[in-house]
This record gives C-alpha cells, structure tokens and sequence, in this order.
C-alpha cells in the first residue's frame, strides 16, 4: 500500500487521540499531515511537536499566533476557513472528520471536490446532510468511509455482497448507562451519571447521545445515507457488551457480523488503510474472555430517540437536521444543568413540530433549519 497521507480535523478529541495511536503504530501505512483543533491549543501544541509534518488550523487568530511563536517556520491556519483549507490541501490523500457537531460539513464538502476521499466520525454532518455528502462524493468520484464502528462493521459485512440481498442492517448498541432504569429513575438523571457510558470512553456529547439514544437514532439516519438505503430496513438492537459492532441481513436469512475488542483504533484504522489491512493499534479479542454476547430489544418507550430519528429518517428533507441541531442544543443545556434529561427528547419534538418542513432543501435551507431549531430550544 501507498502511504496515505491524512489530514485529521478534530485531532485534539477523543477519536483524534485514537486516530494517533492508529498512525503511531502504522507509521509506513499513515502520513501525518494536517491537524486541527479549538479550544484545546497545549494538545495542538503537543500533537504538531510529534508530527513534525503537519500544517495546523488552531481555533481563532490569537491561538494560531501563539501556536507561530512557539513553532518557527510552521503553517498555522485558523477558525473556519482554515478548517477548509486544510480539508483541501493539495498533498492529502484523505481527510478524517472527527471534529463533534456539524462545523466540519464544510470542510468535508470541500475534501471531496478537491479531489480528497473523507473519513467520517462526525455522523452529525451526515445526518444533516447526507445527501448532499454523499451526492458531492459520487460527482468527485470519491469515497465516504464510515468510522463510526458499527458503520464501519457495517461497510466490512457488505463488501463484495450485491446490494439486492440486502433485508436489513442491524445496528449494535451498547443500551448506555440506563439500560435498565425505570422512567421515574430517568427523570432525576445528572450530567455525571449520564456521563459515564458502560464500555466506551468518549467525548462529553457523544456519551450523552449514548445515554437518550439519540446517538443510535442518529447513527439510524447515518445507516441511511451511507449506504443508500431505506429506513424500514434500518434496525437497533441491544448489545451490551459492544463486542459485535453491527450486521446485515440477507435474504436468505444470513446474518454477517463483525466482531473486535471495543476500541475505535480499528475502525479508524479500516478507514485510512482500506483496503489494506495491517497488524496495528487494535489488540486482539478473545471470545473466551468475552464469555458470552447478549442482545435483547430495545425500549423503545423509555428512550424515544429511536421512534424520532425514524420519524426524521423516514421524512427527510429538513427534519433529520431539526432533530441533529435540536439533540445538540438540548445536550449542551443538559450539560450546563439548565435542562433535564428527559428534557432533551422533549426539546427535540418541539423543534421537530415547530420548524418548518421543507421536503427538498437547497444546503442553505438546511442551515436555516438547523440555526431554527437552535432557536426553538433556546427559547425554552
Ligand atoms: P470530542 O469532544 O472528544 O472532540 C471533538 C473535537 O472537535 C476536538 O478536537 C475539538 O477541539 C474539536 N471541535 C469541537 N467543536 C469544534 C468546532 N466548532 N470547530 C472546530 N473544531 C471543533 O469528540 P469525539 O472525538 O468523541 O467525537 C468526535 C465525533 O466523532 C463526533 O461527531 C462523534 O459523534 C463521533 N464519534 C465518536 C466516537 C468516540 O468514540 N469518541 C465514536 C463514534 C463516533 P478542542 O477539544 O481542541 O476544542
Ligand atoms: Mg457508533
């Protein structure tokens, strides 16, 4: 294999810190070529002292100018801009998405009309903008590879299948903290409870999407646009031990699953290498250790995320962004003990009833949509 030469925007989070691990151990496969960050400048710091390689996009002008003094000679980008200049720059082969939220929609556009394949982490991006994503990747004649490790399962149980014996995609999911909670337990849940997820350790949004679900409902929405297909044959069921990251159904009643230890590397490791694959980060897993895998169906009506994405998925146009842009104003004021937690699925149905529904939003109209919804739960 080529080494492939990677620009990683959201380098200083939870699956930047995973995707280093990726490069430190592939360094003849992975090129370190591009990193960002925001708020955290002493791990942007770090990470461009370890790779020497690399141009920077800091998150503002004043982070960028202390980034220049303590580095002489470096490229040092900044805010959004900088973001899709990154996302452009000539030499990279492939461009990870890890940056939470949906600030890197744009650049990621901006990767595949330059000519570069995306890695995506961020499934916000792809739930707002799926279409759009997926569109501009076929009419630059690039790739959109899933890192989310059930998508990335996914994309592992699907290849060399014909599309047309596909029944359905089973989505794992962990059940999160509250697996077993009762409804009058969810209603006094605090940030710290929500916080800790049984078998990953991630970023603060994403552990409180595991929590409602909504980070299932998102991945739904995901499933989706990733590989064209419709919502009906989009399913989730529980998986507490996060061993069998997800599978596919096939008409003859076949189900393939992919399986590994529970640890991002591999799925980001996939994603840059594919389709090599390489002894790396990822340690080994033994099913004897594991002892036993469980699935059970989820409950639907304690965690209505599930019914909601798929209302949203089912519907289109500008409902999955209302959903997206609502789940995560709603999760920041959870965070900021300004909301409830059941409030966060309740916030999610106003905007969902009160934006505007437009079938077949221009990019525009979706940002609209989702600056609306902001709107809503703002407003209480
Ligand atoms: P973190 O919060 O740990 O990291 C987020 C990264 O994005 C940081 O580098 C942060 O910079 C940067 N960032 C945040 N907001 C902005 C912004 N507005 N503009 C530019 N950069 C920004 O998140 P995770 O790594 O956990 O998640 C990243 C994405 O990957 C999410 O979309 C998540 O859903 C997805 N994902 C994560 C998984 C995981 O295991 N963590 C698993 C599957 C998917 P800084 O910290 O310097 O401010
Ligand atoms: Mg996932």
């Amino acid at each position: 294999m080529m080494k492939r030469r990677v620009v990683v925007l959201g380098a200083t989070g939870s699956i930047g810190e995973s995707t280093m691990r990726v490069a430190r151990a592939l360094p003849e496969q992975i090129g370190i070529i591009g990193l960002s960050g925001r708020n955290n400048a002493q791990r942007l710091l770090e990470l461009a002292r370890e790779f020497p390689a690399a141009t920077l996009c800091a998150g503002d002008e004043k982070a960028a100018e202390s980034l220049r003094g303590k580095l002489p000679g470096r490229d040092v980008l900044h805010g959004g801009h900088g973001l899709e200049e990154l996302a452009s720059l000539p030499e990279a082969d492939i461009v990870l998405i890890a940056i939470v939220g949906t600030a890197g929609l744009r650049p990621a556009l901006k990767a595949l009309e330059s000519g570069k394949d995306l890695a995506v982490a961020s499934k916000e991006i792809l739930v707002m903008a799926g279409e759009e994503v997926m569109a501009t990747a076929k009419r630059s004649g690039r790739r959109v590879l899933p890192v989310d490790s059930e998508h990335n399962a996914i994309f592992q149980c699907l290849e060399g299948k014909d599309p047309s014996t596909i029944k359905r995609l089973i989505l794992t999911c962990s059940g999160g903290p509250f697996r077993n909670a009762s409804a009058a337990d969810l209603a006094s849940v605090t940030p710290e409870q929500a916080l800790r997820h049984p078998t990953w350790s991630m970023g603060r949004k994403i552990s409180i999407d595991s929590a409602t679900l909504f980070n299932k409902g998102l991945e739904m929405i995901e499933a989706r646009w990733l590989f064209d297909i419709p919502m009906e044959k989009i399913d989730v069921v529980i998986h507490p031990q996060s061993i069998v990251h997800s599978m596919v159904e096939f008409v003859d009643g076949s189900i393939i699953a992919q399986m590994s230890t529970t640890d991002m590397a591999l799925p980001i490791q996939y994603a840059l290498t594919y389709p090599g694959r390489f002894s790396g980060a990822c340690a080994p897993l033994d099913l004897t250790t594991v002892g036993r895998l469980d699935f059970e169906a989820p409950r639907a009506d304690l965690f209505p995320a599930l019914d909601l994405a798929r209302r949203a998925g089912t519907a289109g146009g500008t409902l999955p962004a209302v959903l997206n842009a609502a789940n995560e104003a709603a999760v920041d004021a959870f965070l900021a003990g300004r909301l409830s937690f059941p409030g966060i699925w309740e916030n999610v149905v106003r905007a969902m009833d009160a934006v505007p529904f437009v079938e077949h939003p221009t990019l525009e109209q979706l940002i609209e949509a989702d600056r609306a919804a902001r709107t809503v739960v703002a407003g209480g």
